[in-house]
């Protein structure tokens, strides 16, 4: 077992070299029992979709024969990663979807043909929606009509079924700064570690004792830092800054500084499209703050799973930068570090909310990094909260996947099961970690669909 397995860290297997494609490595170790092709939610609605065993290990043993193109269905792939999980024998099945999606798209397709417009479009979600949010009411009004979407239907391939997220009045950064940034978040955080702790001066100490005692403590509270650096992702930050807010205050309500360092997109969607050469631009640039905020002494978090699975997994399959071992190593989930790091369930114990019944849905990337069961099992601590998990299925929406006029389909024929389990439920609202998984929960059952850090912040802070 090489070093990199026995720390537990991602070690990138060089599967597909770029000047000459090499899938071998990972190839060999596919026994084909064909699990993957069972946990294929694409697979198991669209008859013409192949499947992860022969997407991944079977193109590259025909690579190995001669010159064989990588298919074109490599782009009916959602990229949910469930495959990943699946496979017994740990074959890098969707490092292998996404290098060889990058060799198509890079290869094989038209770069002005209308499919590659809109993929190019959808995967750079984050700068349109730094124009759109320039003029909040403008682009939600503009976008959000029916005529609109009916023309970006027939002209680009984007799908009219779906309501247009609307972006925020107020993004997430604009509210950080009006807030005063990092030194606010400092101040909060230190007011809020000394209102836990340190403890007060003991009952028989009393005069300059106590003080000194006091003081003691409080030298004590001001090195002991506590700092995350928070990646917002583009969804938090453009349209539902509040995740992002409640984030910000459950963490200083444990006594952390918040740090929020510029950033690019996490390059979720660049990866699903495999728009590889945009993707590793975001990561240059998230790579270098994350790692400066790492030097700083700060961990990662993320309040978005696909946004911390890129960061975990997905840079360092598919990008050897400097320090990005660092940042997959110390990236989490949000209400994943603080389990780790404190007595989370805890601190919730016998807190309330008004009395609200939720239908959680664990989306397949909080899955891959076995995630599914905390947040079920943290509102359990809380009164009032009563959480219900409908299930393992796939939402179907995979990011921009339901957003393909030609996906449209699939993606509610794989979702349909969720749908059933949340009706069942009879909630009173959803709930769910992935932006994408909730707009597909909303658009299925007319459900609104809360994160689990805003009631965890209604329990604990507000
Ligand atoms: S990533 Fe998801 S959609 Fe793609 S092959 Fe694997 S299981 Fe199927
Ligand atoms: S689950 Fe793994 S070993 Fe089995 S067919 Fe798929 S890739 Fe091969």
């Amino acid at each position: 077992m090489s070093d990199a397995e026995h720390s537990g860290e991602f070690e990138p297997v060089d599967v597909f070299q770029t000047t000459e494609m090499d899938l071998r490595g990972g190839a060999d170790d596919c026994y084909k029992c064909s699990t993957c092709d069972s946990e294929c939610p694409v697979a198991a609605v669209d008859d013409e979709f192949p499947g992860p065993k022969f997407q991944g290990p079977e193109q590259w043993r025909l690579k190995r024969k001669g010159d064989h193109d990588i298919d074109d269905s490599v782009m009916s792939c959602s990229n949910c990663m469930r495959c990943d999980s699946a496979c017994p024998s740990e074959v890098p099945l969707s490092q292998m979807h996404n290098t060889a999606r990058g060799n198509y798209v890079e290869k094989g397709m038209e770069k002005l043909s209308r499919e590659y417009i809109r993929n190019r479009i959808l995967s750079n979600y984050g700068t349109l929606a730094w124009f759109g949010s320039k003029v909040p009411r403008l682009t939600n009004a503009v976008m959000g009509s029916s005529l609109v979407q009916k023309v970006n239907e027939k002209v680009m391939g984007i799908t009219a079924e779906r309501e247009f997220p609307e972006f925020a009045e107020q993004t997430f950064r604009e509210w950080w700064e009006e807030r005063g940034g990092n030194a606010t978040s400092k101040k909060r955080a230190g007011e809020a570690r000394g209102a836990r702790g340190p403890p007060c001066p003991s009952d028989h100490a009393s005069g300059p004792e106590a003080r000194e005692e006091m003081e003691r403590g409080d030298a004590q509270g001001q090195n002991d830092q506590k700092r995350v650096a928070y990646f917002h992702g583009c969804y938090s930050n453009y349209n539902t800054p509040e995740v992002g807010k409640a984030m910000v205050r459950v963490f200083e309500s444990f006594g952390y500084e918040v740090l929020v360092p510029p950033q690019k997109c996490s390059g979720t969607p660049m990866f699903a499209n495999g728009m590889l050469s945009d993707a590793r631009r975001a990561a240059e640039t998230n790579v270098d703050e994350l790692s400066a905020a790492i030097d700083d002494g700060a961990d990662i978090i993320a309040s978005c799973t696909s946004c911390s699975l890129s960061l975990r997994q997905e840079y360092p399959e598919l990008f050897d930068l400097e320090g990005i071992k660092d940042v997959s190593a110390r990236t989490y989930e949000a209400l994943e570090y603080l389990r780790i790091h404190e007595d989370l369930a805890g601190a919730l114990e016998g807190n309330e909310i008004e009395p609200e019944r939720f239908a959680y849905h664990a989306p397949c990337h909080a899955r891959n990094q076995g995630l599914a069961g905390q947040a079920i099992e943290l509102l359990d601590h809380v009164e009032g909260a009563e959480a219900r998990d409908v299930g393992d299925s796939c939402s179907g929406i995979s990011g921009t996947y339901g957003w393909k006029e030609e996906k449209y389909d699939v993606s509610m024929k794989i979702g349909a099961e969720m749908f059933h389990h949340m009706e069942d439920a009879q909630p009173d609202a959803g709930m769910t970690e992935c932006p994408t998984c909730a707009m597909q929960m909303e658009h299925g059952t007319g459900y609104e669909i809360r994160h689990p850090l805003e009631v965890i912040d209604e329990a604990l802070v507000d």
